[in-house]
């Protein structure tokens, strides 16, 4: 008798137990209900997120979006996804790392016969990336980003025979931080995250600040 009440009162508090975690849990994970979408805090699918007074809309017009360099592998898709006409991602050069090469594997194409700034010797499809004499034997190479597509080919050649001193970036004066960048839901490499507004580059070979603009490009 007393052990069947013993086994009662132990089964009791276990339900009670589980009980308690269970509420505990749904209390801590719940859907929590935004103002004006209604399913979620998930910023990037309200458009609306932009007008919305909750913490969690504020956050999300505190930063922008960003690609990672290190972790980008040059697919092309930043110069094709973006919903501008021209990308809002560019090739920025990172002047710090780089080796003013005269063979230089962003700006020649890499069966060139010879070294010159003739269109056909040229890597840029768009003619974007201005190679200038500094002093033998190097040279300085410069992107027009006007002329910039984003379409990394650059990129790719000088991380391949160079120091990989060029790299695509989004460009915060062009971008429109669209809540759902349509690049970073096409990018294979995962290379895109939100980033603070204040520090809003995230170039390799060179400390962050809080500076709006890479310089020099
Ligand atoms: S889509 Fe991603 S992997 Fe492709 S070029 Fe852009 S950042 Fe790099
Ligand atoms: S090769 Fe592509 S990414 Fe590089 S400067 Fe030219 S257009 Fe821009
Ligand atoms: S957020 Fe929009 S404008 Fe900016 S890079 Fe992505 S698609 Fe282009």
């Amino acid at each position: 008798m007393q052990n069947r009440r013993k086994f009662i009162q132990t089964a009791f508090r276990g339900t009670l137990l589980t009980g308690v975690s269970l509420l505990g849990g749904f209390l801590i994970f719940r859907p929590v209900k935004g103002q004006f979408c209604g399913l979620d805090f998930n910023c990037e699918r309200c458009d609306k997120s932009q007008s919305c007074s909750l913490p969690e809309a504020a956050h999300f017009r505190q930063t922008v979006w960003q690609l990672d360099p290190s972790k980008c592998i040059q697919c092309g898709r930043c110069a094709t996804e973006c919903v501008m006409t021209l990308s809002a991602v560019k090739c920025t050069h990172v002047y710090a790392m780089c080796g003013y090469c005269d063979l230089c594997g962003g700006y020649l194409k890499p069966d060139t016969k010879t070294i010159s700034t003739a269109a056909e010797n040229q890597l840029c499809p768009t003619n974007a990336i201005k190679r200038k004499f500094i002093e033998e034997p190097f040279f300085e190479y410069e992107i027009v980003e006007a002329l910039c597509i984003g379409c990394g080919k650059c990129v790719k050649g000088c991380s391949a025979f160079g120091n990989g001193s060029l790299q695509l970036q989004v460009r915060h004066d062009r971008c429109v931080n669209c809540n759902q960048c349509s690049i970073a839901r096409n990018c294979p490499a995962g290379a895109f995250s939100r980033v603070p507004a204040s520090q809003p580059y995230l170039l390799k070979g060179i400390e962050q600040d809080s500076s709006s603009k890479p310089a020099k490009s």
